[in-house]
């Protein structure tokens, strides 16, 4: 059942995704080589505590997942834990995707760092999972459909010569971390529920260079590709409303149809 929002629960929603953001602000300075994805993680529950908020990942699942941010690298897609032994090295690439919980609503958001010198693939892989965000959510209008997102990112990724990961996907999102209706990163124009006011959903292309095959790894949460090729991440969660889609999770950059809008400067090139 997809649950639509009214507008002041839009709104807590807005708090939510800043929240979630400001992560991102905090991370992105310490991500150098010789830190630990744990001391990533403690700044990443320190900026969400302190903002009033919860971390939405922290227990969540089975067995439940112990860090605030999954941090994952290089060939890792998702769902990476945080750990004192992992450290960062010159030219891996770090996706950090967290969520935060306040006032009984939530938001979800990822990005692809780059750590030290990164090789050019690196970042064109970064650089196109980004873009194929920027240029599906323009779909999310009122009246098109979900498979209009999923069309626009897989046509663009597979464009470009890469994979799209296929058993996990984009979610509404609301009173609960994941809701219906599932958002695919593949799939069919015209297909799927239509979107209407008051949807709120994250969509979190998840790309590879090489096949899109993945595998679980032995600790029960993390996700690689099956072939140890480098995988990118990119996640908005956003809201549909009367005159476009309003991203909740990229402050600054909420109004994607605007006609002077300029996406974010890459994180592929910061
Ligand atoms: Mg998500």
């Amino acid at each position: 059942m997809i649950y639509i929002k009214t507008d002041a629960e839009i709104e807590k929603m807005k708090l939510a995704g800043k929240i979630t953001a400001a992560v991102f602000d905090a991370v992105e300075p310490h991500i150098k080589p010789g830190i630990s994805t744990a001391e990533l993680d403690k700044i990443a529950y320190k900026t969400i505590v302190e903002a009033g908020a919860k971390p939405a990942f922290l227990g969540y699942g089975e067995p439940p997942f112990p860090g605030t941010a999954c941090i994952s690298l290089n060939d890792e897609v998702v769902h990476g834990i945080p750990s004192e032994k992992r450290i960062l090295a010159d030219g891996d690439i770090v996706s950090v995707d967290v969520g935060a919980v306040i006032d009984g609503f939530y938001g979800d958001a990822c990005r692809t760092f780059t750590c030290g010198n990164v090789s050019d693939e690196a970042k064109d892989l970064i650089r196109t999972c980004e873009d194929s965000f920027w240029l599906a959510i323009r779909e999310a209008r009122i009246g098109n459909r979900i498979g209009d997102i999923s069309a626009t990112v897989q046509e663009f990724v597979e464009s470009k010569g890469y994979g799209i990961v296929r058993e996990l996907t984009g979610h509404g999102i609301g009173r609960h971390l994941h809701e219906d209706p599932d958002l695919l990163n593949y799939g069919r124009r015209g297909r799927g529920a239509r979107l209407v006011k008051g949807m709120c959903l994250a969509l979190e292309p998840m790309i590879t260079q090489g096949s899109y095959d993945i595998k679980l790894l032995s600790d029960q949460w993390t996700i690689s590709t099956r072939d140890g090729k480098l995988s990118a991440h990119y996640e908005n969660s956003f809201a549909i409303l009367e005159d476009g889609p309003y991203i909740l999770t990229c402050p600054g950059f909420e109004r994607p149809l605007a006609a002077d809008f300029k996406q974010p400067k890459s994180y592929s090139d910061r």
